[in-house]
């Protein structure tokens, strides 16, 4: 079975991300036999972001302190244990050129050891709209026409493209995250899910086999027929828990490894660290 994981949070930001300290995944991670984890809390950075909390940043520079800390705490409470602790963040990736320039910036300041791409936000395509899929129902959704609902999803799959070819990624997140939230489950998007599959293919792009999906709603990320096609592509594959408390690590990964197994995945990845 893997004995590692890249894509789990921590308590960092207080109220909103993981349930634990850094010190308590550390300790659980390292007593299930985990030989080596990443830390990677959210990254959720844009001049237009709509709600300004402890972990949403339009600021640039709090956003920098902010990171930095964290990166700082979590590096502190790896001094330690006996296995292997890198730092990441899971990162909201737009494709307009002002937020990239803001997010190479954010790298040189805070040096994390890995990025994972992701996609959690429906935009218009100026990204002057933004609106986290987590928060939707909050907000006034009900406002949202049908005809802007299917562009803005549209453009979460082109998102997740432009995510792949910008190559800032280790690698990319919980593909298809949408249908926790009903979105996208018809098989019109069919096409839009072989383009994200084609552009993995040719940019030979890991992503991952995200476990969380089987708790919430019976289905890991991404579909398996997706799972089969990537593997048919011989696109590398990484298992995540996403795990947001100490119970989590390592979830649902039996399953998760006969899955891979049942249609001989073979092209298995883990990110290599060169300091
Ligand atoms: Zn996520
Ligand atoms: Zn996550």
């Amino acid at each position: 079975m893997q004995n590692f994981s890249y894509h789990m949070h921590t308590n960092n930001f207080g109220i909103f991300d993981g349930r634990n300290t850094p010190q308590e995944m550390i300790e659980e991670a390292e007593k299930i036999g985990f030989i080596k984890i990443g830390i990677s809390n959210h990254l959720a950075f844009h001049p237009n972001m709509p709600d300004q909390s402890q972990m949403f940043f339009s600021d640039f520079n709090k956003a920098c302190d902010i990171y930095k800390r964290v990166i700082e705490d979590i590096r502190t409470a790896s001094l330690n244990t006996k296995i292997d602790v890198k730092v990441g963040f899971e990162v909201d990736f737009f494709p307009s050129s002002e937020w990239r320039n803001l997010f190479e910036k954010i790298q040189k300041e805070i040096k994390a050891d890995y990025y994972i791409g992701a996609t959690h936000y429906l935009r218009d395509k100026t990204e002057s709209y933004i609106m986290n899929l987590y928060y939707l129902q909050k907000h006034h959704e009900l406002e949202i026409k049908d005809k802007d609902l299917t562009l803005y999803l549209n453009n979460y799959w082109d998102n997740i493209i432009e995510s792949i070819k910008s190559r800032y990624f280790n690698f990319i997140a919980h593909l298809d995250v949408c249908k926790l939230f009903n979105f996208c489950c018809d098989p019109f998007w069919n096409d839009k899910k072989f383009e994200v599959i084609e552009t993995l293919a040719s940019y030979k792009q890991p992503y991952e086999l995200n476990t969380s999906g089987w708790t919430k709603i019976g289905e890991q990320h991404p579909h398996t027929w997706m799972i089969k096609e990537l593997c048919k592509r011989n696109v590398p594959v990484i298992i995540s828990d996403d795990a947001h408390s100490v119970n989590m690590l390592a979830q649902h990964f039996e399953k998760a490894e006969k899955l891979l197994a049942d249609i001989n995945y073979k092209n298995r990845y883990c990110p290599i660290f060169n300091f």
